[in-house]
Parts: C-alpha cells; structure tokens; sequence
C-alpha cells in the first residue's frame, strides 16, 4: 500500500499550501523515510526522472539513483544512522540521478533532515544540471579549441599580465625567439625588447587602456640568442568577467624575410636611379664642358689682368688687381659649385631622407637640369613658395625627378617657336608641396599618353624610356603623386605633390 504523504500545514493549517509547492516547485522534490522509502515524489520530479509517483511513492528512493550510488544507498543511510557523520545532508553536492529510460544525469542534491509525527525524514531537494554541464562542457571544448588554434598557429601569441610579465606562450613564440615556456613565463616581456625601443612597451597599453586596439605595429624584437627580429605585432586587452582590462595578449609575425626584400628592392631602386642619373648627366657632357669652362675660363683671365696690375707701380692699379682676384675667386666658387652639385647628383649612394627646402632642392636641379639651355634659347620663369616650405625627402632622388622633368621639358622645346619653361613651388596648405614644370613644347604623343609612367616608354632614337618611371617611383615612394596635363597654350605641365614633413615636437 502506498503511504499518505506526510501533511504539513501553514500557520492557518492549511494543508493546500505544502501541495501547491510541491505542484509548482521546479527542482524536483522528495522526502525519503530513514530507511530510504520514499513519501513524497514531488511533479518536478515527475518531469527529471520519468516516473509516475504511483511507481515511486513507497519504494526505496534508490531506484532514481544509477549505480554504485543504487546499491550503496541503503549503506549510508544506516552509516549516517549508526555514526551521525554527515556525507551530504546539509551540505549539498553535485551528483548523478538515473531516469526511468536509464539516462543518468547530472543533479544537485540539497538534503534536509526533519521530524513528522516524531518520524525521521529526510528531504531531498533537486536540480537538474545537465543544460549547465552541457554549457560546461561547451565551454571546455571551445577552451580546447582555442588553445589547439594557438598552439598551431605560426604566429607567435603570447600574453602578459598587468606587472609585465609573461603569462602564456605558445609553440610558435618558442620557435621565433628561441626561448621556451618554462624559461620565459613568469619574466618580464621587456626581455624581448632592444634597449632602444624600451618605450614601446609604454606607448601601446597607453592605446590599449585608452580603448583602441593596436594593429599590426611594425617593429623589432630580440631573440634569445640577442640577434633582433623584425616583426609585426598586434595587441589586444585581456578582460575579465566584468570588463576590466587584466592583461595584454600579442600576436606578432616575422617579417624578416619580407624585411630583406624590401631592402634588396630599395637596393635595386637606387642601383637604378644611379644609372639613370649618369645616364642624364652623360647626354649633356658637352654642356657641363661649357659650364664649367666659363667659370675657369674667367678665373684665368681676372688672375691675368691681376698679374699684369700688379707688375705697375700705380697704388690705383694695386687696388683694381684686387678686385680681379677677388673676381676671379667667385667665379671658382661657381665652377665648385657646378662640380660640388654634379658630384652630389652622380654619387653612388644609399636612399636617406632628410628635412628639406623643396626651393633649394629645386635651385640645384635648375642648376643642373638647365645646363646648355641658354644655348637652347629657352626663357625661364621661376616662381618660388615664399614659405620655403620643409620635406622629409631623400634630396638627391627628388632632384633627379625636377632634373629629368627639365631635361624633358628642355628636350620637348628644341623645334618648337615659342620656349618658355615655368616652374612653380606652392605649398599646400601647410600638407606639402606641389611642384610644376610647365613648358611650351608640342606636348605628350598620343601614342605614349596612356603608358607615359610606364618603364621603356620613350618617343627618343637615344632615349631610354625610363625617367618618368623612375620619377614616380621616387615620388610615390615619399607619399606623394605625379601626373601630366596638357599645357593650355600648348605643352605639357607635369605635377607633383610631396607630403609635408612631420613636426617635431
Ligand atoms: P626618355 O626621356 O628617355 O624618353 P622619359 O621616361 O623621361 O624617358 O620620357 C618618356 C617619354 O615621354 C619621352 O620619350 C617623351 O615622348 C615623353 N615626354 C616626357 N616629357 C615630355 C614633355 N615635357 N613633352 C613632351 N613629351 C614628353
């Protein structure tokens, strides 16, 4: 026979109350009699475990449990009634229940013991765990996944806590920087950093905390055996729970590979700008025969007219053959002049940028560009920024790129009726630079116009076709543009643009 549930009552005594939550309680609740016979099966126990209450209600309550637990129960309940030691009422604990199809599940068990009608029970009060474990286990996997990604990966990732030092890092890290896990957590990540970029460090967790993520940030790190590593890093903040920041992880890529190429590449560009550069200067060495005649020409005729002063006793004459030495001593400033820019121009070197006047890097490629072009009759008009506006360029390959444009523009003129060169320094803004070369020629062939920039694109029996490629290399490779319009008058204007260099603060 199936006993009556015990009845409980609230402070009016009413019975209803103990059946409505039993009824409407979610977690499954049982009440077990100290020999382990259940007298109540709670409606959410119904839900967990499968049973109807009419075949649990007076069976041992042993039965929702799988085994070993099924045959072990019994066991504690006399363990617990002989000794008093507690395994579990009053404490709670995650265990396993088993359903009627025999799934067993996950559970927490909250045990309560009481007296009803001067009888021992035991209340047992149940949760269902299994979505949570299922979350759990969702959560491990993605944990086990992650860290598979980062183990594999061939980018070094590796994290820091808010002291500095190294909490994690991964295979490839070991790889890249030859240290291993054991040897490096747990030191600070300036270990990995040259002495001269130790501020670094500082300048990115300064974005970080500031919220912006710092994205492939090129730079250099050391190896374990001290030799550096060209690398570009990623950072990101490690959050807790609730949001705040607790580290720094990185992602960083060699690149030294890439690094070597773009160095064999600048090599190769600067090789090339060389030959160029004789390769212009070689089709007017006739010109700088001249220019550089004159000079030395007028040198021997003042030292001259000065030896022949000085032989006569007039103190007049004295003072007239000093001022044909000092005459003469000008005149072998310019020719050094013409030599000391020539020399400059053709030297064979590596790219370096320096601040700059553009108007002075554009007086020295005049100087050069326009050599024998008096003799060409070409009218020159020159209009100058008067802010003399400051670049971060490599002087030499900016004046090889006005160096060749004047020689086109120089060369473009020869049959033409009317020769005037313009060229124009503007500053834009206080962005940059905008330099023109406007001249009166017959302007670009059409059969050229589209491939103008491209390398051996020449209208020339002695051209090479590669000045203008050469030129927007150059100028792209500053930051700033390079194109071609047809002058209104007639002509071709060339224009290029160069970025302002930046303020030292
Ligand atoms: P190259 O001078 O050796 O031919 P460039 O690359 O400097 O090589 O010039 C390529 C071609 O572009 C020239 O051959 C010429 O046809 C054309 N070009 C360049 N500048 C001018 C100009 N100012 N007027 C007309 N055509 C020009």
């Amino acid at each position: 026979m199936v006993p009556s549930p015990p009845r409980a009552k609230n402070a009016r005594g009413d019975e209803s109350l103990f059946q409505t939550l039993l009824a409407t309680t979610v977690s499954g609740v049982v009440v077990i009699d100290e020999h382990g016979v259940v007298e109540v099966y709670s409606q959410g126990c119904e839900r967990l475990f499968q049973y109807g209450p009419e075949e649990v209600l007076g069976c041992n309550v042993s039965m929702l449990m799988p085994q070993p637990y099924r045959a072990e129960h019994d066991g504690y309940l006399k363990h617990y009634k002989d000794t008093g030691e507690a395994r579990i009422i009053g404490i709670g604990r995650e265990v396993e229940g088993q359903k009627k199809d025999g799934t067993v599940f996950p559970i927490r068990l909250m045990i309560g013991e009481g007296r009803v009608n001067g009888k021992k029970v035991f209340l047992g009060i149940i949760h269902d765990l299994t979505a949570l474990y299922s979350e759990r286990a969702g959560r491990l996997e993605e944990k086990a996944h992650l860290s598979l990604i980062v183990e594999s990966s061939e980018d070094a990732i590796y994290s820091k806590a808010l002291d500095g030092k190294i909490i994690t890092w991964n295979n490839a890290a070991k790889t890249m920087f030859g240290y291993t896990a054991a040897e490096i957590v747990g030191q600070p990540m300036t270990r990995l950093f040259p002495p001269d970029r130790m501020g670094e460090e500082d300048d990115i967790l300064a974005k970080i905390f500031g919220g912006e993520a710092v994205k492939r940030y090129e730079t250099v790190r050391l190896r374990k055996d001290g030799t550096p590593l060209d690398v570009s890093i990623s950072a990101s903040p490690i959050r807790d729970a609730s949001g705040t920041i607790i580290g720094v992880s990185k992602i960083v890529r060699d690149i030294s590979d890439r690094k070597a190429q773009e160095a064999h590449l600048e090599r190769l560009n600067s090789e090339l700008s060389h030959v160029a550069r004789v390769s212009e200067m070689s089709q007017v060495s006739a010109g700088i025969a001249h220019e550089l005649n004159q000079p030395l020409t007028a040198v021997l005729n003042y030292t001259n007219v000065a030896k022949r002063l000085m032989a006569s006793e007039d103190p007049a004459a004295l003072v007239k053959a000093v001022e044909a030495v000092s005459k003469a001593g000008e005149q072998a400033v310019r020719a050094s002049q013409i030599i000391r820019r020539l020399r400059d121009f053709l030297e064979r070197r590596e790219t370096f940028r320096t601040v700059e006047n553009i108007n002075a890097i554009a007086e020295d490629a005049l100087a050069l560009g326009l050599i024998g072009s008096k003799a060409a009759n070409i009218k020159t008009n020159l209009d100058f920024a008067s802010s003399s506006p400051l670049i971060l360029v490599d002087r030499v390959q900016i004046q090889q790129v006005l160096v060749n444009l004047l020689r086109n523009a120089v060369e473009a003129m020869a049959e033409s009726p009317r020769r005037e060169l313009t060229v124009t320094t503007a500053s834009l803004n206080g962005s940059g630079v905008e330099v023109v070369v406007a001249d009166t020629g017959p302007g670009i062939s059409e059969e050229i116009a589209g491939r103008l920039f491209k390398p051996f694109v020449t209208t020339k029996a002695g051209g090479m076709g590669i000045g203008l490629a050469i030129s927007q290399s150059i100028v792209e490779a500053h930051g700033g543009t390079i194109r071609s319009v047809p002058n209104a008058g007639g002509g071709t204007i060339f224009q290029f643009t160069l970025p302002a260099a930046p303020v030292s603060s």
